[in-house]
């Protein structure tokens, strides 16, 4: 990917962002999240040239290989893929700044349990499963609010942040709509607990997440394209 088209694709996206997060509200602030998992350490440079400083990775040992060739640049990366338990150390020792996909209460006691051990912090989103579909990961919504209470209460390491969530893989939008609707109403609940950021939206329906209260999109292939 050549400057021209990273500085094309970046454009024609956040021009779509500006006009959806102002349909919500001038206030209503949008942060955009790149994500490279199937784009090379070089690309990812490109787009960091032409403006875009926040990228995600769903393999940590992609983050690991990418964050390290761009060491020099400071990009913020996040982590947005499933999370095994053997990759919790290795994960922990990449520093990212926010983790998406928190998605059980037993991976966040395993996870705080490891930080405590290194005496670290880690910032991390509730993953909601809200189109209930078997094959994503997520907490059930209807338990995703004492889930969510359970890790401020018990895990002492890791900075709740908000929630996350995959809008259902449909062609009807109603369903989709429906699955940022419930996560946006628990992250409503979730504000006076310190929720910040409800992450949703992806390049197929970034502007859809938004208009549910989107504030924290992650877009891969519209962002990388050629
Ligand atoms: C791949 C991925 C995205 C980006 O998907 P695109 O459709 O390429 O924009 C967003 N979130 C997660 C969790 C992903 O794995």
């Amino acid at each position: 990917m050549d400057k021209i088209i990273a500085t094309k694709n970046l454009d024609n996206l956040i021009t779509k962002v500006e006009a959806a997060r102002l349909r919500v509200s001038e206030h209503h602030i949008v942060k955009i999240i790149g994500i490279s998992k199937y784009a090379s350490s070089e690309d990812i440079k490109t787009l960091y040239e032409v403006g875009q400083r926040a990228f995600g990775e769903n393999k940590v040992q992609d983050l690991k290989e990418k964050s390290q060739t761009l060491e020099n640049l400071p990009i913020e990366w996040h982590f947005v893929g499933t999370l095994q338990k053997n990759k919790i150390n290795n994960l922990i020792d990449l520093n990212p700044t926010l983790v998406h996909s928190l998605d059980s209460l037993p991976l966040a006691l395993e996870l705080n349990k490891k930080l405590v051990e290194r005496d670290k912090k880690l910032s991390c989103l509730l993953q909601i499963n809200s189109s209930y579909e078997n094959t994503k990961s997520g907490v059930d919504p209807k338990e995703a609010i004492d889930i969510y209470k359970k890790i401020l209460e018990l895990c002492s390491n890791i900075t709740l942040k908000g929630v996350m969530t995959i809008g259902a893989n449909s062609e009807d939008e109603e369903l989709i709509k429906k699955s940022f609707t419930i996560t946006k109403e628990i992250f409503n609940t979730l504000i006076p607990f310190g929720a910040r950021y409800c992450s949703m939206g992806m390049s197929g329906d970034f502007e859809l997440a938004i208009a549910c209260g989107s504030n924290l999109i992650r877009v891969g292939s519209t962002l990388f394209k050629n």
